[in-house]
């Protein structure tokens, strides 16, 4: 479902990804970890071309991402493609991102409404069923100042999903959360996973990688050094820098 070829990125000198190949079908896990200033960020940013690319291409659902093919070469898309491309990838950021003035249910029925053009009716329904499956149904009148990190968070997450996207991608959704209120994101999260959502999450926990991802990848420097299945990349990472970090956060 996803594919990326040759990503690479810069920020004017700074050459953050240096050529990332990934593939990810369709209901796997995926779960990025790395160093800090690895390219992790960036590179989930690219996917959704929060953040353009200068050289390869990512294909989403087999749709290029940000880029259309013109004679040959990849020019910028239209606005309206790309905002049509985004609705099949929900992001889910660190810092939850919801919108003050609305309430939990106005926040997750926003999108709906005003970009797939669903009616009201049908986008309330569709929203309360949401909550209730983040835990959240008796929340819905609430505004973001007054529920916890973690509850705003399940939110963003039940947002995310109104949009019925392919793809979910998570830029490491619990690490502004108190720690208390962590457990309750990654179990929606895992539930989410059981029910076959396909899913890229930027994370340092481990042990949700450990439990619940069909493949772990390990960045450095702006490449992808690791890819393998949790068992293997916990116990026999086949690099050593990999080894060296798994040292140093768990
Ligand atoms: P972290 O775990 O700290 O979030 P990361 O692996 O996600 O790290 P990125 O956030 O992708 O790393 O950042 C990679 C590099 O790109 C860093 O050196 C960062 O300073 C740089 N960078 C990120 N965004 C920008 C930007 N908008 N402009 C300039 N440099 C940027």
């Amino acid at each position: 479902i996803v594919t990326a070829r040759g990503v690479e990125k810069h920020f004017g000198d700074l050459q953050v990804l240096k050529g990332i190949d990934l593939t990810v079908r369709k209901g796997e896990v995926v779960v990025i970890v790395g160093a800090s200033g690895s390219g992790k960020t960036t590179f989930i940013r690219c996917i959704n071309h929060l953040e353009r690319i200068q050289k390869g291409r990512i294909e989403v659902n087999g749709h290029l991402i940000g880029y259309r093919e013109r004679n040959g070469q990849l020019v910028e898309d239209s606005e309206r493609n790309i905002a049509r491309q985004r609705c099949e990838i929900g992001m889910v950021f660190q810092l939850f991102n919801l919108f003050p003035h609305l309430t939990a249910l106005e926040n997750i029925i926003e999108a709906p409404i005003h970009v797939r053009k669903i009616p009201r009716e049908e986008a309330l329904r569709t929203g309360r069923a949401l909550l209730a499956r983040v835990g959240l149904a008796e929340k819905e009148d609430t505004y973001p100042t007054q529920l916890s990190g973690g509850q705003q968070q399940r939110v963003a997450i039940a947002r995310a999903l109104a949009m019925r996207p392919a793809l979910m991608l998570f830029d490491e959704p619990t690490s502004a959360l108190d720690p208390e209120m962590i457990g309750e994101v990654l179990d929606v999260m895992k539930e989410l996973a059981r029910e076959g959502m396909t899913m890229i999450v930027v994370s340092h926990e481990m042990g949700f990688a450990r439990e619940v991802a069909n493949r772990v990848i390990m960045m450095h420097g702006g490449r992808i050094i690791e890819d393998a299945p949790p068992e293997q990349f916990f116990t026999a990472p086949a690099h050593e820098r990999t080894a060296a970090f798994l040292s140093r956060v768990i």
